[in-house]
C-alpha cells in the first residue's frame, strides 16, 4: 500500500556524505544534542576502498583496545539522558562496525538504558555492513525497536566493486544474507548506498535493484575524498584532512573513486525520474524527502543542506568527544565524557563557532545562488573547490546538487501543492505522462527529463 505522504520517521536520523554514515548521523534540525558514538572506533572487519574511518587509527597508541569500556558507556548513557532537552533520546551507534563489539554490548546498552525509560523516550539505531547479522542478533533489534541502516550499493558487480573484506574479496553475498535476515524479522532498516565514480554511471541498475530486492527506504551519500595529506603520516595511516571551517582552501586532487560532480546530480536525476513515474509513496528515497523538507520551507533534516550545523557530536569509544564526525582531528577535541560533561561540550563546540561557520563562511556564489535553500553550501569539509567567480570554499559537488536541486523543484512543487490540498503525493505520478528526453553530462553520466 502506497503512504499518503511523502515523508516518513525514517527520516528521522539521517546523515551526510561520509562513506559509512548510513541513516543515522545524529544531525536532524531538531532542538538539543545529537551524539554519534562508535564502540570500536575505527575498526571494522571489512576494508572498502574508500573508508575514511581506517585512516583515524592513526589517532590512538598503536597497542589501544578499541572497544568501549563499560564505565564509558554508563556515563555516556547517563549524561547523555541528562544532557539533552528534548522528550526525546537518539542513541546512534556506528563505527568501525559496531557490531563487531558483540551483542552483550548491546544486551548493556538496553539495560543502562532501561532507568531512562518513561522520563525520556529512547531510541537506538544502528549503522552495520550487514555481515555479522544472524537469528539472534536480528531477533534482538526487532525486540528492542532498533532501526538498522545497511551499507550496501546495489548490485553483486557495483557494490563488490569497492566493498571488499581484507582478503580482496567481495562482501555482497554477505551484506545481502543480513539483509534478508532483517527482512525475516520484521527488522525496520533502510540502505545506505554509497555512490562511488564507477557506481555514477549505472543509476537504474542500482535503483531497480534496490526496488527488486523490496528495499524500501534508501539513501544515496556521494563519496569524496581529498588524497591524503603527506604531512599527517602517523603510524603508516594518513590522514585525509577535511576543509578548513575557517580559510578556504584552493582546489586540491581528489581519490580515484571520488564521484564527479556532475555524474552525481545526473545520477540522482536519472533515479528521481524513474521514482517519480513509478514509486512515489511506496520507496522513500531519502535525498529526495531532504530536497521537499527543504522546499516547504522546514530546512532539511540532514547537516549537509542546513542552514548551520555544529550540534552532532561524535563519541569514540574511550570517551573522547568531537565537534563532528567528520572533524574527528585533534584541533577539534572537545573533552571526554569521564571527566566532562556533554552538553557543555557540545556548548563549547558552538561557541567555538564551529556550526555557524558553515553559514558565514559562504561564497558569495552560493548566497546567490538560486538553491541556496535546499543546498546551503553542503557539507564544510568538502568545500575545497573554486567557484567561477573565482572564489574558494565552493563544495566541490556543487555543479551536482545545482543540477538536481533544480532538476527536483518542478516535481516538488507538484507535490507540496497536492500535500497543501490533503491529497496524496502520489498522484503526481499520474500528471506525468510526457515522454522521457535523455541528455548526456559531461561526465558521461545519463540524465533523463521530462518534456
Ligand atoms: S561539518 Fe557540519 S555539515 Fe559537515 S558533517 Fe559535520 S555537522 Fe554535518
Ligand atoms: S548548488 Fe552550489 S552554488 Fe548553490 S548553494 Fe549549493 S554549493 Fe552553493
Amino acid at each position: 500500500m502506497r503512504d499518503n505522504k511523502i515523508s516518513s520517521h525514517k527520516t528521522a536520523v539521517m546523515t551526510i556524505d561520509a562513506p559509512q554514515v548510513a541513516v543515522h548521523k545524529p544531525a536532524r534540525s531538531l532542538p538539543g544534542i545529537h551524539v554519534l558514538a562508535k564502540p570500536m572506533g575505527p575498526i571494522c572487519d571489512i576494508k572498502c576502498d574508500y573508508c575514511f574511518y581506517l585512516e583515524k587509527r592513526a589517532l590512538f597508541d598503536s597497542d589501544e583496545r578499541y572497544r568501549m569500556p563499560d564505565e564509558v558507556l554508563a556515563r555516556y548513557i547517563d549524561g547523555y539522558v541528562a544532557a539533552q532537552p528534548t522528550p526525546v533520546v537518539e542513541f546512534v551507534w556506528h563505527g568501525g562496525e559496531p557490531t563487531l563489539i558483540g551483542l552483550d554490548f548491546f544486551r548493556k546498552v538496553i539495560e543502562s538504558q532501561r532507568p531512562h525509560r518513561g522520563r525520556k523516550q529512547i531510541r537506538n539505531s544502528l549503522q552495520t555492513n550487514g555481515m555479522r547479522l544472524d537469528d539472534e542478533w536480528c531477533a534482538f533489534l526487532k525486540e528492542n525497536g532498533f532501526l538498522v541502516g545497511i551499507s550496501l550499493d546495489g548490485p553483486q558487480e557495483i557494490h563488490d566493486a569497492y566493498r571488499k573484506d581484507r582478503h580482496g574479496r567481495g562482501t555482497f553475498e554477505r551484506v545481502m544474507a543480513g539483509v534478508r535476515l532483517l527482512q525475516k524479522h520484521g527488522v525496520d532498516f533502510n540502505v545506505l548506498a554509497c555512490v562511488a565514480r564507477q557506481t555514477a554511471q549505472r543509476p537504474l541498475e542500482v535503483y531497480r535493484f534496490f526496488r527488486a530486492a523490496g528495499i524500501k527506504y534508501i539513501q544515496f551519500t556521494p563519496i569524496v575524498e581529498r588524497q591524503p595529506d603527506p604531512s599527517t603520516q602517523k603510524i603508516g595511516l594518513w590522514l585525509a584532512k577535511p576543509a578548513s571551517l575557517t580559510t578556504p582552501e584552493p582546489n586540491t586532487t581528489v581519490t580515484p573513486w571520488t564521484v564527479e560532480p556532475e555524474a552525481y546530480g545526473d545520477f540522482l536525476v536519472a533515479i528521481l525520474e524513474e521514482w517519480v513515474r513509478k514509486d512515489v509513496g511506496d520507496i522513500f528515497v531519502m535525498n529526495f524527502e531532504w530536497a521537499l523538507n527543504a522546499w516547504i520551507g522546514n530546512g532539511s533534516p540532514v547537516c549537509i543542506f542546513s542552514r548551520q550545523c555544529g550540534r552532532a557530536v561524535a563519541l569514540e569509544h574511550n570517551g573522547d568527544v568531537y565537534a563532528c564526525d567528520h572533524y574527528v582531528y585533534p584541533e577539534y577535541a572537545l573533552g571526554n565524557v569521564l571527566k566532562d560533561d556533554l552538553g557543555q561540550m557540545v556548548q563549547r563546540s558552538v561557541d567555538s563557532g564551529f556550526g555557524p561557520h558553515k553559514e558565514t563562511t559562504l561564497p558569495r556564489y552560493c548566497r546567490e545562488c538560486e538553491v541556496l535553500e535546499a543546498c546551503w553550501g553542503g557539507c564544510p569539509k568538502h568545500r575545497f573547490a573554486t567557484a567561477p567567480t573565482g572564489e574558494p570554499g565552493l563544495h566541490y559537488l556543487c555543479p551536482g546538487y545545482k543540477k538536481f536541486f533544480r532538476h527536483i523543484r518542478k516535481y516538488l512543487r507538484a507535490m507540496t501543492t497536492l500535500l497543501e490540498n490533503g491529497l496524496p503525493v502520489s498522484y503526481v505520478m499520474q500528471a506525468i505522462d510526457a515522454p522521457l528526453v535523455i541528455s548526456r553530462g559531461k561526465a558521461g553520466g545519463s540524465s533523463a527529463a521530462a518534456k
